[in-house]
């Protein structure tokens, strides 16, 4: 289950940059999810919550927010959101969901028409910071 596989990937960079202490000083740890990525989060999270056992750090610590599918007009650079795109339906939203690049098949840029135009957001699973108890929160990028 790739769900479980991504709990373990993000609980193993948490302690990474943590440097191994104990996991108790973790204030919040702030995970973007990509609409894109097909993640269930209700499995996400079961996994988050195996892999953290005997960790001394509880599944309250993770903020879990999910970025929505965006794109980017390659020629005038108008951006826009999967979600509220005219004659969008589920079974395109399904396929754009499955391969990202179908969007090309289904969308133009709102502005110009232009097809030339690249998925800006929405992909991929990104550690946004990770807060400790007493200290500023590191961001990542
Ligand atoms: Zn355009």
């Amino acid at each position: 289950m790739h769900e479980w596989a991504l709990a373990d990937a993000v609980v193993s960079t948490v302690e990474e940059k943590v440097g191994k202490r104990n996991l108790s000083i973790l204030k919040e740890v702030h995970i973007r999810l990509g609409e894109l990525q097909n993640i269930d989060r209700e499995i996400f999270v079961t996994g988050l919550k195996m892999m953290l056992r005997g960790k001394q750090c509880g599944l309250e610590v993770f903020k879990i927010d999910m970025e929505e599918a965006g794109f980017k007009c390659n020629y005038c650079e108008t951006e826009w959101k999967l979600n509220g795109y005219p004659g969008i339906g589920e079974d395109e939203r399904e396929a754009i969901h499955f391969l990202p690049e179908s969007a090309h098949a289904y969308m133009q840029c709102p502005k110009c028409g232009s097809s030339d135009f690249t998925v800006a957001a929405g992909r991929g699973v990104l550690i946004e910071s990770i807060e400790l108890n007493g200290q500023e929160p590191t961001y990542n990028d």
